[in-house]
This record gives structure tokens, sequence and C-alpha cells, in this order.
């Protein structure tokens, strides 16, 4: 068996077999395969996709590339997901709005991926903040306080972690076998029984179409009960950035908000929403319920309280968010609605002021990013402020900016957040 050969076999839309599957991912890992020849096959897989079979045994060699985490001893554990999307802070608002609600999470999360953030690359904005743990103080900690979060490290799917750090940067993200592989590699791989994915759609998603996101969720559906496992798919509107925050620190800062009742509608009602079907799941209540249970946790501040000890027992001073000192008003050129927010555009933006990497070896800036004052089906005067760009030593070019609003007479309606539920 060779490598070139196995290229060759998907670049002519041939299927792979599970001894090649396993050989390609064995030998990058040993890297007896290249870089240069896993992007080339990457990117076959990109153009011509995997079947079912295919996909379910890159998942497999994937988690048996690492150890696997057996949480039993924890009880019935929850763990949520995002597909990605510009101003994706729901992680960091999730995890201890549930925990605040009896319900304990042991997540594992990533790094930011082509135009998106990662919620790994977030908490490290916060001064710090430990965010790789050994599997035993993973455990413990959620033992002690009910949550934990943390990369992936140690050795859990350290074939994903190679992988996915090689399609930031080689533009290899928009597949859905390379998606659900890695996704549900990562959830097997750290032991939940339930598992719930927020598969975002639209023009700032990886998935841009409403029948590509429920392919994506079915293959994941199907994936888990090859392993067992519970997975319900919420597909969510991604046309334009959740919350106003882009950026690392900006996005830290706004889910502090919404975790003490005062963030935006939009990334509100969408955790909630999350929340409440972890909480139902969990406890075994209803969604109203939940939501009770979440309201008030929120309202009597134990939300925001699990999220300082996380931070505190993960070694992060809450109180030093990195955030840029420049501050930069964009400010609209005319009057009218936004009718479309090119998300991507924005994402990218954002990338290159220093929030994301182009290179594997990137440093990022943690400060830079956007807080946007206007978003789709808001008016703007001409002249009045549309969005805060914060920067550190980059220049802003804010024609690049503008061109990201489609500014027009005619104010178009807002799409729904929630598109759909699949698997419940
Ligand atoms: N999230 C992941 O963990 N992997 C992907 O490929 C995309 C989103």
């Amino acid at each position: 068996m060779n490598i070139i050969d196995i290229i060759v076999k998907k670049k002519n839309s041939e299927i792979l077999t599970e001894e090649e599957i396993k050989y390609v991912i064995d030998n990058y890992m040993n890297d007896n395969i290249k870089d240069y020849q896993m992007s080339s096959l990457l990117m076959a897989i990109v153009i011509n996709g995997m079947n079912l079979d295919e996909t379910i045994f890159l998942t497999k060699a994937m988690i048996e590339s690492g150890d696997v985490i057996n949480l039993d001893e924890l009880g019935s554990i929850i763990d949520k997901h995002s597909t990605g999307g510009v101003g994706d802070k729901t992680t960091l608002i999730l995890a201890p709005l549930v925990a605040s609600c009896g319900v304990k999470i042991a997540k594992m999360s990533g790094r930011g991926l082509g135009h998106t953030g990662g919620t790994i690359d977030k908490l490290e904005a916060i001064e710090g903040f430990k965010t790789s743990l050994t599997e035993e103080e993973f455990i413990n900690q959620v033992k002690d306080i009910g949550i934990a979060i943390t990369s992936q490290t140690g050795n859990l799917t350290p074939a994903d972690k190679k992988i996915y750090s090689l399609r930031d940067v080689t533009g290899t993200t928009e597949s859905i076998p390379l998606i659900a592989s890695s996704i549900m590699s990562k959830k097997i791989a750290s032991g939940a029984n339930n598992i719930i994915i927020d598969v975002k759609v639209g023009n700032g998603a990886l998935m841009k179409k409403v029948d590509d996101a429920r392919k994506l969720s079915e293959t994941m559906i199907k994936i888990g009960e090859a392993y067992n496992r519970n997975v319900i798919c919420v597909l969510t509107n991604m046309d334009e950035p959740l919350g106003n925050a882009i950026g690392n620190g900006l996005e830290v800062k706004e889910a502090i908000d919404v975790l003490k009742g005062e963030g935006p509608k939009d990334i509100t009602e969408l955790t909630l929403k999350l929340a409440a079907i972890m909480i139902g799941l969990d406890k075994k209540v209803t969604l109203d319920e939940a939501l009770e249970q979440i309201n008030a946790s929120i309202e009597n501040g134990k939300a925001y309280q699990k999220f300082e000890e996380l931070v505190s027992r993960q070694n992060g001073n809450i109180e030093n968010v990195e955030i840029a000192s420049k501050v930069v008003s964009v400010k609209s050129s005319k009057d009218g609605f936004i009718s479309h927010i090119d998300t991507v555009k924005l994402g990218n933006i954002v990338r290159n002021l220093g929030a994301g990497r182009i290179s594997k070896e990137d440093i990022i800036d943690y400060g830079v990013g956007i807080v946007l004052n206007k978003k789709v089906g808001d008016f703007v005067l001409e002249n009045e402020e549309i969005l805060k760009i914060y920067v550190n030593n980059k220049d802003v070019n804010v024609k690049d900016l503008l061109e990201c609003f489609t500014i027009e007479n005619n104010g178009e309606k807002k799409k729904k957040l929630i598109i759909d539920i699949i698997g419940m």
C-alpha cells in the first residue's frame, strides 16, 4: 500500500477501504506521510466526498490514534459541539450555564478553523487560563465542580488535532465527511453519551445550504449510532455573526454579559434553547421546566459564578481578559436597511487582524476584533456607526469592512435562528 495510489484512487472518486484509511492515519501520525501528501488527499476528499462506511472508518481510525476516556464513573455526561461560525461563543456560555443547573459538563474543545473561531483560542484570551488538562485533572475537575473544558491534549484523537490544523491552512475545511469524522471522533473519544451538535448553516458557516447541513447531521447521527451514542443536531442560522462580538477577548466579554442576563438577543435565545435541550435530556424534564431552571440560574447569579469557578480552577484571571486598546469607529456611507452581511469576509478580516491563524505556526492576537452595532434588518443613518474595530499593530481597511454590509432601501426580514432539530 502507498499514499500516492490512495490519493489517486480518491482523485478518481473511488471508495477507500478500511485498511487504506487506517494506513493513511497511522502513517500520517508517524510522519511517513508528509503534510503535502495529506493536503492533497484531503482536497480529493473535499472534492469527491466519502460514503458513510468510509466516514465511519475514518472516524474509527482517528479515535484509535489516541486514548479513549472512560467517563462512566461520572454517570451520564452531556457534550455539546458547534460546527463553527463567526462570533459563535455559545460553549463559553452554555457550559457554565448548564453546569450551574446541576448537569455535568466534560468538554473537549477545538481551536479556530478557517474563518471561524474556536473555544480554546477564546479561553486563552483570559490571562493564565490553562486549556490543556491531563485526563486525571479533567475527570477530577468534573467530579469537584461539575465542569471542565480542555483542548485536545493528552492523547485524545491526536490524528484529528494534526489534520484539523492542516485543514485550517489548506482550504480543506468544507467537507461533510471531514467535519463529521473530526467532530464525532472527538466526541466519542472524550466519553460523552449524549451529544448535542449545533450545526451552523448560512453564508458564515462551513455548511452554506440547509440540505448540506441536514446531510452532515444525518452522517453524525449515524456515526453516533455505530458507537451507541445519542446525537441530536440543532440546525441554526449563520447568515450573520452570532451576537455582536467577533474576536477572542471580545467574545469572552460578551459571553459574560449573556451569563449575567445582559447579552445580545440572538446569542441569548440560542444558548438558552441549547441549554434547555441539554438539561431536558439529562434531568428528563420538559423544555419549559428546563428553561425555568436556566432563567433562575441567570437571575440569581449562579450561571456567572460557575463561569468564575471554571476560570479560577483552570488558573485563569477573569479580571484580565485581553482586549486591544486602539478602537476605530466604522461609519455607514449611506442611509438604509442592512440587508446582508458577508459573514465569511468579516470573519476573514478579523482572522487577518490576528484573531486567527493564516499558517500553522501563527501566534494569535487575542485582543483584536469587531463589535457590531448594526445587524441584518437594522436601519442605519449615513455617518452612523456600524461597528467598532479593536486593533493592535495592523492597519484597518475601512473600505473592505464596509463592503461586508449590503445597505438597501428595503429591510430584509430576519431569518429564523433555529431552523430545525434532528434526532430528538
Ligand atoms: N468542528 C470540528 O471539530 N471539526 C470540523 O471539522 C469542523 C468543526
